[in-house]
């Protein structure tokens, strides 16, 4: 069934943005929207979109909104419980999480709960509980589609696989980032200004730089593993420059199914509210003409040890995604701010790992519990 009417957590972001574009273009409906504290950029959407709840993270940012949207139908709210109550709005039969970072976690369990399809941009929620979060989505049937591009193109090329048996691998395609092809010793000296250079998306700060480090990908192994049911023996990555195939799947008779497209995420945005239709949206069509050759190679897990890290956490299972993700969250933020350097990033994410104890089949407080502990081992480094 296609999506109606969308509550959208985290409006005012990159992927926010380009989902607005779709609805519009779709002729969707917008129930909610929230951000953390971007009330000028909030501010216009709501007048745009009109949504009964608009909700700012931050309290000051939802008491400055609520004094700027007075002569406006549209309700506002703050805090947790306001994101809450965007995740459970009784109108929208959609939740899009596009908020970055493990936050998104609690009010992804609310939109499940309420049976909503969960259009998951948020990625860091099924790298901290990803068992958590698909047994409670399939125990209150609410259907998770992916809107990671690669985790897209994954779903587009599983269509008509009734049997995952069938499936011999998963693989991941990487553009490699802006670093790609350096060694060590020359990310050494890699800058903020450096990282946030992406060659083919524009994306948050967070996500840029971890497509810097591969990091990203390293998470997406995870992600895939979860929306998937896939060990990990499963899943391969390979580094593919011009990010035109954005993953494939590998048949047990060898047949790979790839999905290609431009670089656009209005492209696997939409067709995770309109799926299983397909309909004319915004996304940029691909020209095969001029794309020019399409390459592959091995990924660097010397260079880049980040990724190393995150496919040992994925072997690990249990709390030892959340601690990764927990860890690299706190560095990430530590590296924006000009406090370390970026191959830190990954000697802070290893010394939390070794740190802080994995324990199997985690309750959601021992979840939490990991995050928290993993947050501190990178602080008091
Ligand atoms: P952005 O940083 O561009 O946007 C993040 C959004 O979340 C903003 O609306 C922001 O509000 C809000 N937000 C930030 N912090 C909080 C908080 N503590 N509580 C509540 N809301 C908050 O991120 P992206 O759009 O790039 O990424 C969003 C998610 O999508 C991430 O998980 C990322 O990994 C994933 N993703 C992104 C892709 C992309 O192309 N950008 C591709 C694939 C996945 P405000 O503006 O007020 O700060
Ligand atoms: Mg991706």
């Amino acid at each position: 069934m296609r999506s109606c009417c969308i509550s959208l957590l985290g409006s005012t972001g990159s992927i926010g943005r380009q989902s607005l574009e779709v609805i519009q273009a779709c002729g969707m409906k917008v129930g909610a929207l929230t951000a953390n504290s971007n009330v000028a950029r909030m501010e216009e959407q709501a007048r745009q979109f009109q949504p009964k709840l608009a909700v700012m993270m931050d309290e000051q940012a939802a008491a400055d909104l609520k004094v700027r949207l007075a002569d406006t139908p549209v309700r506002v709210a703050g805090g947790l419980e306001g994101l809450l109550e965007a995740a459970e709005l009784p109108q929208a039969d959609t939740v899009i999480t596009a908020v970055v970072g493990m936050v998104g976690l609690r009010p992804t369990m609310a939109a499940i709960r309420e049976g909503k399809r969960i259009a998951l941009a948020n990625k860091e929620t099924l790298v901290c509980a990803g068992q958590l979060v698909t047994e409670e989505a399939r125990d209150f049937g609410a259907k998770i589609l992916p809107v990671d591009s690669e985790h897209s193109a994954l779903f587009q090329s599983l269509q008509g696989c009734k049997d995952r048996g069938e499936v011999k691998r998963l693989i991941l395609t990487c553009s490699g980032g802006p670093f790609f092809g350096k060694t060590r010793k020359e990310l050494e000296g890699m800058t903020r200004e450096d990282a946030l250079q992406h060659p083919n998306w524009s994306m948050g700060a967070k996500i840029t730089v971890d497509s810097a480090t591969l990091m990203n990908k390293g998470l997406e192994f995870i992600e895939a593993m979860h929306l998937y049911q896939m060990p990990p023996e499963k899943i391969s990555i390979v580094v593919h420059r011009e990010s035109i195939i954005h993953s494939l799947v590998e048949y047990c008779d060898n047949a790979m199914i790839a999905q290609m497209g431009t670089p656009d995420m209005r492209l696997p945005i939409q067709y995770a509210l309109t799926w299983p239709e397909r309909v004319v949206g915004p996304a940029t069509p691909l020209d095969l003409c001029s794309c020019g050759p399409l390459t592959f190679a091995q990924p660097d897990t010397e260079a880049f040890q980040c990724l190393a890290l995150a496919l040992a956490a994925a072997k690990t299972g249990g709390t030892a995604g959340a601690i990764l993700n927990g860890a690299n969250e706190a560095a990430v933020a530590l590296f924006l701010e000009g406090k370390i350097g970026f191959l830190d990033i990954a000697d802070r994410v290893r010394r939390a790992m070794e740190q802080v104890k994995v324990i199997q089949d985690p309750s959601m407080t021992q979840v939490l519990e990991a995050d928290a502990a993993a947050r501190e081992a990178v602080l008091s480094a």
